[in-house]
């Protein structure tokens, strides 16, 4: 872990990956070199896992190659085993069946799979649980049986995506611990690691590199090397500058700015919205995305949305790893509530394309009014089946505030307000 060498494990090359009409990775290069662990940091829907998959040989790229030690991967990659969030474990076999099915396909005979499970289980602290099932067993220590099976076979790299994102806060802390702990034992066989994660503490925490990846389409946006000691201290000014520098990384203009899909409308509701400017009023107009995260225990995911609204209605700047409000956002967090809609109205028709476009469209017809099912058939054919319910529900949220619209579920119309 301390020395990273540049002898590449797993070298991605312009790597693009649909699905349909949609692009999931955009052109994605990346090298996992021999000793570090990399942290793949984006939010949901960002092609993290999609990205892992293909890492592991699990799924094909549409284009670009992934090699292993050089060779380009044809089928799964031999020199990784994966875990997962949700486990996967198989609730018919014990925690030692488990474990030893990672051997099983490597044709290791009977006696030596039984030795270096309880060896694995030794290691990962599950001594005395090998008969257990899995249902018997908390999650952190279904997560154990998960790190087990994966370690068992000494592979090369350890691919993760999302290992702690379904325990617990003390169970993930515990967790974490101890994964670092074993990496940091020189007689640990594997010294390679990927972690996919959307918490920017924990790939600060753990990583020598964090890799982030941009959103529709998956791109890598930025790379940030983390050069800090174990045990880390998440409260120390050098941990927090680079939780800074994460969310201007996370926040900053895509530097060829080329974005696919520039219309679409960030997954943030019209309360959020209207919060986050007033505790930035309240605040003196500026405030840190790190500040407000730790403040409202909001997870990137709940964050970034809220953050791309605010910015998208010009309703604050980003600044460095924060925010400043504007001058219309100072006049929207001062107004009344008549006041504030009829200006969020106006900032929507300029800024969001999406709602203009609905808005438009119920001028154009007959009695002003539209079927719901129409507009989200062409979402549809813009977002990908996956992407046109949110991106309905939040043109309609900020419609409806607006008073630009109104949506009859009972009808299934949209109409002029
Ligand atoms: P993340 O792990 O960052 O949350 P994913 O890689 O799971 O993101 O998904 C990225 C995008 O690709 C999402 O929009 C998802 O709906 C889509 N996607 C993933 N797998 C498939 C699939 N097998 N078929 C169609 N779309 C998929
Ligand atoms: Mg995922």
């Amino acid at each position: 872990m301390t020395t990273a060498t540049s002898t590449a494990v797993i070298s991605v090359e312009n790597v693009y990956k649909t699905f349909g009409d949609l692009t999931v990775l955009d052109g994605v290069s990346l090298t996992l070199h021999d000793g570090e662990i990399v942290a793949l940091l984006g939010r949901s829907g960002s092609g993290k896992s999609t990205l892992l998959r293909c890492l592991a040989g699990l799924t094909a790229a549409t284009s670009g190659t992934v090699s292993y030690r050089g060779d380009a991967l044809n089928g799964a990659n031999p020199g990784v085993s994966m875990v997962f969030q949700s486990f996967a474990l198989l609730p018919w076999l014990t925690v030692q069946e488990n474990v030893e099915l990672g051997l099983q396909a490597l044709s290791v005979p009977a006696a030596q799979r039984r030795e270096r499970a309880l060896a694995a289980l030794d290691m990962i602290g599950l001594d005395g649980f090998e008969s257990a099932y899995p249902r018997e067993l908390s999650g952190g220590m279904r997560q154990r049986v998960g790190f087990a099976r994966a370690l068992v076979v000494e592979p090369d790299a350890l691919l993760m995506d999302e290992p702690f994102s379904a325990l617990d806060v003390l169970t993930s802390e515990n967790l974490r611990a101890e994964l670092l702990r074993l990496w940091q034992d020189p007689e640990f066989p594997t010294r390679t690691g990927l972690i996919v994660t959307h918490n920017i503490e924990e790939a600060i925490q753990l990583a020598d590199r964090v890799l982030i990846l941009d959103s529709n389409p998956g791109r890598i946006k930025g790379e940030l090397t983390i050069d800090l000691a174990h045990p880390r201290d998440r409260r120390s000014p050098e941990f927090e500058s680079y939780v800074d520098t994460v969310y201007e990384i996370l926040t900053g203009h895509a530097r060829d700015g080329s974005r696919q899909t520039i219309d679409a409308l960030p997954a943030a509701n019209t309360g959020e919205i209207a919060g986050l400017i007033e505790l930035l009023h309240h605040r003196g107009g500026s405030v840190g995305l790190a500040e407000i995260a730790d403040e409202l225990r909001y997870e990137l995911d709940d964050l970034l949305p809220v953050v791309d609204a605010v910015v998208m209605l010009k309703l604050a700047l980003p600044r460095g790893s924060g925010l400043q409000l504007s001058e219309q956002g100072r006049r929207f967090a001062s107004a009344d509530i008549l006041r504030a809609k009829e200006q969020f109205a106006t900032l929507v028709v300029e800024h969001a394309p999406l709602v203009r476009g609905i808005v438009k469209q119920l001028r154009r017809s007959d009695n002003g009014a539209v079927r719901a099912d129409t507009i989200l058939d062409d979402l549809r054919d813009t977002f990908g089946d996956a992407s046109a319910r949110s991106q309905f529900d939040t043109a309609v949220d900020w419609g409806r505030y607006s008073e630009l619209l109104e949506y009859d579920v009972g009808t299934n119309r949209i109409e002029l307000a």
